[in-house]
């Protein structure tokens, strides 16, 4: 699983990887980042919100 978010394995997803952002509410950017919420789900989450 080398390079998980560029080239070929993008386009093997649901959308490509790109959706709204669940954080920053931002549409059409690629989520690729897993983020454990508060409530303990793992969510897909933009690179700005990667580590917050
Ligand atoms: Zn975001």
């Amino acid at each position: 699983m080398a390079k998980r978010y560029r080239g070929k394995t993008l386009k093997n997803l649901p959308s490509k990887g790109r959706g709204e952002c669940p954080l920053c509410k931002k549409t059409r950017i690629k989520l690729l980042y897993p983020h454990r919420t508060e409530t303990n789900q793992l969510i897909q989450v933009c690179k700005n919100c990667r580590n917050k």
